[in-house]
C-alpha cells in the first residue's frame, strides 16, 4: 500500500482504523499523517468511489483542514478531534499519557465526523502503554469513526500484537549519507537490471542481486545496516526511473529488503534472500526493448 492509495481510502471513508506509518523521516511521517487526518475529517463530504479521482478532500480551506496542524508548530491552530501523543518521558511514551489520550476515544467527537489519534513515536510506547492501546484497537468504543496512526522509523520496532492489529504504510528509507559506496551499489544494480529488462537472461537478475550484496558486511546475521544500504541503493536507482510501474516495483523491493533481517535470523543465507526478493519483485517487469539479434 502506498500513500496515494491510502489517501484514496481515507477520502471514501474506508481506511483501516489502525495504521502504522513507518520509514521516511520524522517530517515525512508527520506530513503524511496531517494529510490523512485532513482527508478523514474534512468538511467536503466523503466522495463516492467513482468520484475519487475528482475528490476535493482535503479541501484545505474548511474549519477542519485549516486547524489540523502538528501541535509543536508555532501556531494557535488546534482541532479538538485531532489528538497527538508525543513521547512524554526521556525515551518512553508512558502508560499514563497513553491512557489519558485513550480516554478521549470514549467520548463523541467535538466538531468533526470522527476522531484521529496520533502516536508520534510509537516505537517508544512502554509495554503497558502498548497494551492499553491494543485494548482500544481490539474493542473500539461505540460506532464513531476513529482512526489511530502509529508513527515509527520502522514497523518492526513495534510489538507484534500492535502490528497484527494495524496496516503498515512504508514511506521510504530515512535520511542517509549519500556516499560513493551507495552510488556504486545503485549503479551496479541498475546496470544489471537494465540488461535483464532488455534480454531476459535470468543471470542478469542474479547479477542485480549480487550487486546489492557486493558492498555490505553480511557476516553478522543480526546486522540491519547491509539491508538498509541495499534498500537505499534500490531507492536511489528507483528515483531515476521514468516508469511509474517500475518505480512501484522497486519501492516494494526496497521495503522487502528492510524486512529481510527477520529471514536472515531464521538462518537463510543473505544471497538467497537477496535473490528471492529481487526476482519476486522484478522478474515480471515489462521488457524495455527487444534484444538485438
Ligand atoms: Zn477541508
Amino acid at each position: 500500500m502506498n500513500l496515494e492509495a491510502t489517501l484514496g481510502l481515507a477520502r471514501i471513508g474506508r481506511l483501516y482504523p489502525s495504521l502504522i506509518l513507518h520509514g521516511g523521516t520524522e517530517e515525512t511521517r508527520r506530513e503524511a499523517v496531517l494529510t490523512l487526518a485532513r482527508c478523514l475529517l474534512c468538511d467536503a463530504g466523503p466522495e463516492t468511489v467513482e468520484a475519487v479521482e475528482a475528490s476535493r478532500r482535503p479541501c484545505g480551506k474548511c474549519r477542519h483542514c485549516k486547524r489540523i496542524v502538528w501541535p509543536d508548530r508555532k501556531s494557535d491552530a488546534f482541532h479538538p478531534d485531532f489528538l497527538v501523543l508525543e513521547r512524554d518521558l526521556k525515551t518512553v511514551t508512558s502508560v499514563d499519557a497513553t491512557k489519558a489520550l485513550l480516554r478521549s476515544a470514549q467520548v463523541t467527537p467535538f466538531e468533526a465526523c470522527g476522531q484521529v489519534f496520533v502516536i508520534a513515536s510509537a516505537e517508544t510506547l512502554s509495554g503497558e502503554a502498548a497494551n492499553a492501546l491494543l485494548k482500544v484497537l481490539e474493542e473500539p468504543p461505540g460506532k464513531t469513526s476513529r482512526h489511530f496512526f502509529l508513527l515509527a522509523p520502522s514497523q518492526f520496532d513495534l510489538l507484534p500484537t500492535l502490528r497484527s492489529r494495524s496496516l503498515a504504510l512504508f514511506l521510504g528509507t530515512g535520511p542517509r549519507p549519500r556516499g560513493t559506496e551507495l552510488m556504486k551499489t545503485a549503479e551496479g544494480f541498475g546496470r544489471a537490471l537494465e540488461s535483464y529488462l532488455q534480454c531476459r537472461h535470468s543471470g542478469e537478475l542474479l547479477a542485480a542481486a549480487g550487486a546489492l550484496k557486493a558492498s555490505g558486511q553480511w557476516d553478522d546475521a543480526r546486522a540491519r545496516a547491509p539491508w538498509e544500504h541495499a534498500a537505499a541503493a534500490v531507492l536511489d536507482y528507483a528515483n531515476s526511473q521514468p516508469s511509474q510501474s517500475n518505480r512501484r516495483a522497486l519501492l516494494a523491493l526496497a521495503s522487502d529488503l528492510l524486512e529481510a533481517p527477520r529471514l536472515r535470523l531464521r538462518g537463510i543465507p543473505a544471497d538467497r534472500i537477496l535473490e528471492g526478493c529481487v526476482s519476486r519483485r522484478l522478474a515480471a517487469l515489462p521488457e524495455t526493448r527487444s534484444c538485438a539479434p
